[in-house]
């Protein structure tokens, strides 16, 4: 038997079983329903959901006037919800409390005259969401690069996607204090990230090598990977049990597993049995 070691924090983060959980109950009682967008970036889950009678639409447009609708942990701009409730929908938000958080404080800062600058990935739905709960104009910056480019304003707000790395924010927020009078930075970072990049860095040294285990969409695993990395660890990522390549356990005695906030505990269990009896 080979020893495996999960990190302290792995899978499901509350906002993510939160709709889950949501989506699982309305679809046992009502039988079918739509989500704007993959509900998570977990394919095996989605598609566990989509049996049950889930549909995806690629975009709000394609949601039948009166049907039932979640929008998803990372939400939706104002105007898309406002469309859906016009044409009758029902919406079921599972916007997470924590993206909700910074949908506001975007909103807040805007209308009180800051340029809201938002640190994240520009295509990423939880950003073009903030985007579309404020009044004003706001940039993204991908990290310090961009936040050198921005021309200087009297009032600044920086705030981040909740996926983003701590570290990351403050050296954006150090790089805009010359670009602003005033800046104000809101630390909307969430917990569950922090957590789950945590755990990974307290596997190093511990370990021979890391499964890192989620979808290949979801940011916030593409972080895990890059810190195990970072940590000097050999780092496999994977999905399912079935993309393992069992020659890379060669030579390796103790394995640490690691996995993204919407990676269901099945699939982390999974990973472990077989790595452990491998
Ligand atoms: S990672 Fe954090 S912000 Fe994102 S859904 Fe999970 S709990 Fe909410």
């Amino acid at each position: 038997m080979r020893e495996v070691i999960v990190a302290e924090q792995a899978g499901f983060c509350f906002g993510v079983k939160r709709a889950v959980d949501e989506i699982v109950k309305v679809l046992t009682d009502e039988g079918a329903a739509w989500s704007i967008g993959m509900p998570i970036h977990n394919p095996q889950e989605v598609s566990r959901l989509q049996a049950m009678g889930l549909k995806i639409a690629r975009d709000a447009a394609e949601v039948p006037d009166g049907a039932r609708v979640f929008v998803r942990a990372h939400g939706e701009p104002r105007a898309v919800i406002q469309g859906l409730r016009a044409r009758g929908a029902k919406v079921s938000d599972m916007t997470c409390p924590f993206v909700r958080r910074a949908q506001e404080r975007a909103s807040e800062l805007s209308s009180r005259g800051y340029r809201v600058v938002l640190l994240g990935d520009v295509l990423h739905p939880e950003i073009r969401a903030i985007m579309g709960n404020i009044e004003g104009a706001a940039d993204v910056v991908a990290g310090v690069e961009d936040a050198r480019k921005l021309p200087k304003a009297p009032r600044v707000a920086l705030i981040s996607q909740t996926t983003q790395r701590e570290e990351l924010l403050a050296e954006v927020a150090s790089a805009l204090v010359l670009r602003a009078g005033e800046l104000h930075v809101c630390n909307t970072v969430c917990g569950a990230t922090v957590e789950r990049q945590d755990a990974v860095r307290r596997l190093a040294g511990r370990v021979d090598g890391l499964v890192v285990v989620g979808g290949k969409e979801s940011a916030n695993t593409a972080k895990l990977r890059d810190i195990g990395e970072a940590g000097g660890m050999d780092v496999v990522w994977i999905e399912n049990i079935g993309e393992m390549d069992w020659r890379w356990l060669d030579g390796k005695a103790i394995i640490g597993i690691a996995a993204g906030a919407s990676t269901p505990q099945g699939l982390i269990t999974e990973v472990c049995d077989k790595i452990a009896r491998m």
